[in-house]
């Protein structure tokens, strides 16, 4: 399964959950839409 493989693009690198037609962090709570059947994984936290 691609939740098993796929983390969190932020610090934390917490575990993907799958919640309707997106990923929700374990971690840091963090969304990430799905495009296409991919998930869109770019970091959501702005350092500086
Ligand atoms: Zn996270």
């Amino acid at each position: 399964m691609l939740d098993d493989v796929i983390a969190c693009p932020n610090p934390d690198h917490g575990a993907l959950r799958h919640e309707g037609d997106s990923y929700v962090c374990t971690v840091c709570g963090a969304e990430f839409e799905v495009r296409g059947g991919i998930p869109v994984l770019l970091p959501t936290v702005q350092h500086g």
